[in-house]
């Protein structure tokens, strides 16, 4: 259910109602959309929203027909751009998030995140935590992965994106990252997705490899629910009968999201082909369909790389691709 508050409701005013329905003890959220308030609250009775319409405050009453409540465009209407102390992501600007797969060296960050940042990267991405299929992979150099991380942010001011796979370390990646990274295989971990919803970070959500977009959005929910509204979706192919790519980016689901979500979408396009020739033509592709941005892996070494050379650019392929980037954003403009 969704309150709109009329027009001139007073903050008092709105104050007294909102420990009205605190008193209740309903999940709710609030916020300015266009020129009302908006009261969501995504699971009552029909006898509690009886007690809750004040016809002095409340304009209208509508249903959300959508199972995911708050991350539904019916909820909020406007765009949520997600504010990573000044960098923005889900506005105008296209937001890169580029790095290697892994931490693997203090060396290998730096190296990295000097090239990246001087092409004008703000977001550095890499994974301290990783969660690989085989358990005799590369498993990432957790803590001492975090420390070059943290080294990362202060020689360059980058931001940092890194992934946490379960809620015995989050508290410790979430010293370092500026955005917590929940991964394809944790997409349905509902209890790190209720973790992570109650810090405060903002939260990358990656799509699971065999979710569907409802799923999908099912999966913010979660987060949202526990009064975290900063997450970024992130579209990074899935499982199909098709072997002759990695995954298969679901390019659909850029418009398609953007029509029944508020949240910003990403395209991963590095995890969605798993090959490197391909990373560049449909990163472009998921620009042109709309994303807010991508998220790419990029490696000084890639043939060494310790996980996922195969699909990760070199420093300049990445340059290369990112120029064409800024030329397709402004004929998009
Ligand atoms: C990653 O970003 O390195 C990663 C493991 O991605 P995904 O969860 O999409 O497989
Ligand atoms: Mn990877």
């Amino acid at each position: 259910m969704q309150l709109i508050l009329k027009d001139g409701v007073t903050e008092e005013e709105r104050k007294d109602f909102r420990k009205k329905i605190s008193a209740l003890n309903l999940l709710s959220f609030s916020i300015l959309d266009g020129k009302n308030y908006k009261i969501t609250i995504p699971s009552c009775s029909e006898k509690e929203i009886e007690l809750l319409d004040n016809k002095d405050l409340v304009e209208d009453i509508i249903t959300i027909s959508q199972s995911y409540k708050l991350a539904s465009r019916s909820a909020k209407q406007s765009d949520t751009i997600v504010d990573v102390e000044g960098v923005k992501i889900g506005g105008e600007k296209s937001c890169i998030m580029a790095g290697p797969c892994a931490v693997e060296s203090l060396e290998q960050v730096l190296s990295i995140a000097k090239d990246l940042s001087e092409a004008g990267v703000e977001i550095f991405r890499a994974g301290a935590f990783k969660p690989r299929s085989s358990p005799y992979s590369f498993q990432g150099l957790g803590r001492t992965g975090l420390e070059y991380l943290s080294k990362v942010k202060q020689q360059f001011g980058m931001k940092i994106v890194t992934e946490v796979i379960n809620i015995e370390t989050l508290n410790e990646v979430a010293e370092v990252a500026d955005i917590l990274q929940v991964g394809s295989r944790n997409m349905q971990n509902f209890d790190l997705l209720k973790a992570v919803g109650k810090t405060q970070k903002p939260i990358l959500l990656k799509r699971g490899m065999s979710a569907t977009v409802e799923d999908f959005l099912m999966s913010a929910e979660y987060i949202l629910a526990q009064g975290n509204n900063q997450v970024i979706l992130c579209e990074r192919g899935i499982r199909t009968f098709e072997t002759a790519t990695r995954n298969t980016l679901d390019l659909n689901a850029v418009p398609l999201l953007k029509k029944m979500t508020h949240l910003p979408v990403i395209v991963d396009p590095s995890h969605g082909t798993g090959i490197r020739e391909l990373v560049a033509p449909m990163a472009f592709a998921g620009i042109a369909a709309g994303a807010h941005g991508i998220m790419v892996e990029v490696h000084n070494n890639p043939d060494e790389a310790l996980s996922d050379g195969m699909q990760s650019l070199t420093p300049d392929q990445f340059k290369a691709m990112y120029n064409t980037i800024k030329k397709i954003k402004s004929v998009l403009a």
